[in-house]
């Protein structure tokens, strides 16, 4: 089934304590948009500036995603500046030079509009809606959101909330969103606005998923070198939805094996700068990390 994703495409450059990457391809809808091409047919709407180049266009047509709706103004290309410490669950953001983003209104192409599954990455809440509104019926809406939008346009973001099936967002935001410090309240509270799947991020330390049926945790995988976590969020979202929009139905087990879906896609978006790994990734290496998560996550009764 196909997937709609609406966000960022950006020109990254990211500095960690391991290197430094200078204007690569990043983007919320990027990294979803590549990790959830290796389930379902993807379909992605964004803009980017005169300065985007064929060798990042190729990137999306490659991996067969759907770029029609990826809209090239005049201007420059949405540019995101990030500096990572040694802890990389925290960084700073250098500068974000909005260019031809700032005026992005999305017009979803009609080839688009009866796309089972859509993504919408963390833009304006209004936005967002808007993609709603020139959807037809979509079987499920995922969201992501961000700190600038909670305190900014809380009372939009509500609205847009309320017509969401699944929110993704990390600790910090579920805090601020529900105005609860303690995140299984903080689920209850964001759970009454809307989505009934709620994913909250915690980085390193894995993804508490909260849905009808309870709550579930997923580790983050452990690796030894953890390169650039930028975007990894994002590819969680893209193997989370992937793996949705490839199964028969979205039952507590199907959600449990997407979470886990979601953090196998992450757990390889973090090996390297920008795109990279993702970029030579198979799907026998998603599945083999895939049944590794499961013997990290195994263990029986007593
Ligand atoms: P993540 O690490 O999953 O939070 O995603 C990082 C990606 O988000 C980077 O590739 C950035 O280009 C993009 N990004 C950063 N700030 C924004 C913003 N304000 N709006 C949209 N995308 C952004």
């Amino acid at each position: 089934m196909s997937i709609l994703v609406v966000g960022s495409v950006a020109y990254d450059t990211v500095e960690t304590p391991f290197g430094r990457a200078e204007k690569v391809l990043g983007g919320s809808a990027s990294f979803f948009a590549i990790a959830a091409s290796f389930f379902a047919p993807v379909s992605l709407v964004g803009v980017v500036g005169e300065d985007f180049g064929d060798k990042q266009m190729r990137v999306f047509r490659e991996r067969g995603i759907d770029i029609q709706g990826l809209e090239r103004a005049a201007g420059k290309t949405f540019h995101w500046q990030g500096k990572y410490s040694y802890d990389l669950n925290s960084r700073d953001t250098i500068c974000t030079d909005l260019n031809v983003f700032e005026f992005f209104k999305p017009r979803i192409p009609a080839a688009y509009r009866g796309c089972e599954h859509v993504f919408l990455g963390n833009i304006d809440p209004v936005l967002q809606r808007d993609v709603l509104d020139q959807v037809e019926k979509p079987k499920l809406v995922a969201c992501d959101t961000m700190n600038f939008w909670i305190a900014g346009k809380p009372e939009e973001l509500r609205q847009t909330l309320a017509r969401v099936d699944v929110l993704l967002i990390n600790d910090a935001e579920a805090r601020q969103l529900s105005g609860e410090w303690n995140v299984v309240k903080a689920a209850r509270a964001i759970r009454a606005l809307g989505p009934r799947t709620l994913l909250i991020k915690k980085g390193e330390h894995g993804v508490l998923m909260f849905s009808d049926a309870g709550s579930f945790a997923a580790p983050a995988y452990p690796l030894e070198d953890v390169f650039d976590p930028t975007g990894a969020g994002d590819t969680f979202a893209g193997g989370f939805v992937g793996y949705l929009a490839s199964a028969a139905e979205a039952g507590e087990e199907t959600l449990r094996r997407a979470a886990v879906m979601g953090s196998t896609l992450a757990s390889f978006c973090v090996e390297a700068f920008s795109l990279d790994r993702l970029v030579t990734l198979t799907r026998r290496e998603i599945d083999e990390r895939f049944r590794l998560f499961k013997r990290l996550t195994h263990f029986e009764a007593i």
